[in-house]
């Protein structure tokens, strides 16, 4: 079924849960949505409207272009989650 979805969500989780399997970060429910939030409140959306298959299909490409933005936010992501958890 299609949806609309912004695939910049699963990408930048992607990021994260790399991130936290790193160490040194809580892996929370909480922490883990709180940083992809942070991430992704300073990033463009990136919306498609399409299947489950087709958007997923995509996400190679969009995280290779976002990739320096998505790692220095992530910086400052987890920073702010460890100053401020909210778990
Ligand atoms: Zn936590």
């Amino acid at each position: 079924m299609k949806r609309l979805q912004n695939v910049l969500e699963q990408v930048v989780e992607g990021f994260v849960v790399t991130r936290i399997n790193e160490g040194d970060v809580c892996d929370c429910k909480n922490c883990r949505l709180d940083m992809t939030a942070l991430v992704l409140g300073k990033l463009p959306t990136h919306y498609v409207y399409a299947e489950d298959e087709v958007a997923q299909s995509k996400l190679p490409a969009v995280a290779e272009a976002h990739r320096a933005k998505i790692t220095e936010y992530i910086v400052d992501a987890v920073d702010k989650v460890k100053a401020n958890p909210r778990h």
